[in-house]
């Protein structure tokens, strides 16, 4: 075994908490390069304590429940995001709406005729009454359609 290995045994290593500190810092560190200000300075010098403390920490155990509290709270954040783009990409297939009581998303497939529409929560029964904006039929041009014009 390398002196490295060696010394890396046992040690917690890098996570995706680590990283997001890093970034951080990084990040940090660039706008330090133009702007000279103290208590950023000494939040970029704590970050990057905090990732090499990390890093080098036997106490694997606690360091599992930093980065999974961490991951819990960056996929709460995320969420909307990967909705908006889930409804970007599947605009043209479906509607998806939320039931207001239990929380359950539904995935309603078009066309629909533009309008108020009412629809049933498969898991709590509740009605749910949505607008929908969107009149669209997906139409299949077919290679000899395309050849006749
Ligand atoms: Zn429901």
């Amino acid at each position: 075994m390398s002196n490295f290995l060696r010394m890396m045994y046992g040690r917690y290593g890098v996570d995706e908490l680590s990283k997001l500190l890093f970034c951080t810092y990084i990040i940090i560190f660039i706008i330090g390069l133009f702007i000279k200000i103290f208590i950023l300075d000494m939040v970029g010098l704590l970050l990057l304590f905090i990732v090499i403390f990390r890093f080098f920490s036997k106490n694997i155990y606690k360091r599992t429940k930093e980065n999974q509290k961490y991951l819990k709270i960056r996929k709460k954040i995320l969420k909307p995001f990967k909705n908006i783009k889930r409804n970007f990409k599947e605009r043209k297939e479906a509607v998806y709406k939320k039931c207001h009581k239990c929380k359950t998303t539904l995935k309603l497939p078009l066309p629909y005729e533009r309008g108020i529409k009412h629809t049933k929560c498969p898991t709590c029964k509740n009605k749910i009454t949505f607008l929908c904006l969107r009149k669209q039929k997906i139409e299949i041009i077919t290679d000899n359609e395309r050849m006749k014009k």
